[in-house]
């Protein structure tokens, strides 16, 4: 809905990919003024839709929508992002058909990489719903120590320096530097902050990090384009579960 152009560019992003590996996407770019009650009847018209495997709306929504009853208005089993509270419910109990794209990306890079997170200190900075939390979650579920650092965390840089496995998800440029850092430490950068009109950088700063850390994703790169197929991956196991509904 509207106008945010980042959310054009994610959008055109999870459109071509679609494209690239053969799902048909449909896009409802709704005007600003769109009232609640349309977007949710039209959800719910997709929710109905045999032909519709995965359902998403592209967040942030305008102020004069509320997101949760958005998020709860998509059927759990067409949720391709993971926000409804029975899939964010089923991550907690580790019994779960789809997880959030984001922290899936970064549980991909590291099996994808042979970092094992067992017995690992693992430390993740944000505890949004998006992103933090249910990264805290999958770290924990494959049997890593999981502190998680937000606005209110004392010390910060004691915490980061403990970790093996750090993630950064804080949506502030270049917060952690090198010397926040466990020397060997794999370190995850989510963020992705536009600091002048073609330069992203992430919640990392690179340079200062780069030599201390064994492994660091760059940003842009890294974690971003893995948000994307988690996200293909989803709307593959939402069309195997609905086609059996
Ligand atoms: P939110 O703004 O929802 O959450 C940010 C978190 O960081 C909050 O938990 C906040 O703490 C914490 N925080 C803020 N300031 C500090 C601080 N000084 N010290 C420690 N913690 C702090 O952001 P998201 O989780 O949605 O996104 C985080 C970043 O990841 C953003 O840059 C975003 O653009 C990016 N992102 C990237 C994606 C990708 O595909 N790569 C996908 C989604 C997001 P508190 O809770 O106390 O306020």
């Amino acid at each position: 809905m509207g106008e945010d152009p980042a959310s054009q560019v994610y959008v055109r992003n999870k459109k071509l990919a679609c494209e690239y590996i053969g799902i048909n996407s449909f896009e409802y770019l709704l005007p600003e003024s769109t009232t609640q009650k349309e977007l949710i009847e039209l959800i719910e018209k997709l929710n109905n839709d045999d032909t519709v495997s995965g359902i998403l709306c592209q967040l942030p929504v305008p102020e004069h929508i509320n997101e949760e009853a958005v998020i709860n208005a998509i059927d759990p089993k067409k949720d391709v992002d993971a926000f409804h509270p029975v899939n964010v419910g089923r991550i907690m109990t580790g019994n779960y058909d789809f997880v959030p794209c984001t922290p899936a990306g970064v549980m991909e890079l590291i099996n994808e990489s042979g970092i094992d997170v067992s017995g690992k200190e693992c430390v993740v900075v944000g505890r949004s719903n998006i992103v933090g939390k249910p990264m805290s979650m999958l770290l924990l579920h494959k049997n890593g120590t999981v502190t998680i650092c937000h606005s209110k965390t004392q010390n910060l840089a004691e915490k980061t320096r403990n970790a093996d496995i750090l993630v950064a998800a804080v949506g502030i440029a270049n917060f952690i530097k090198g010397d926040m850092i466990k020397p060997g430490a794999v370190v995850i950068d989510v963020g992705i902050n536009r600091i002048a009109p073609k330069v992203l950088v992430g919640d990392v700063e690179f340079e200062s990090a780069k030599d201390v850390a064994a492994a660091i994703t760059p940003v842009p790169g890294g974690v971003g384009p893995m948000t994307v197929a988690m996200l293909m991956k989803n709307t593959l196991k939402a069309a195997e579960i609905n086609k059996t509904k």
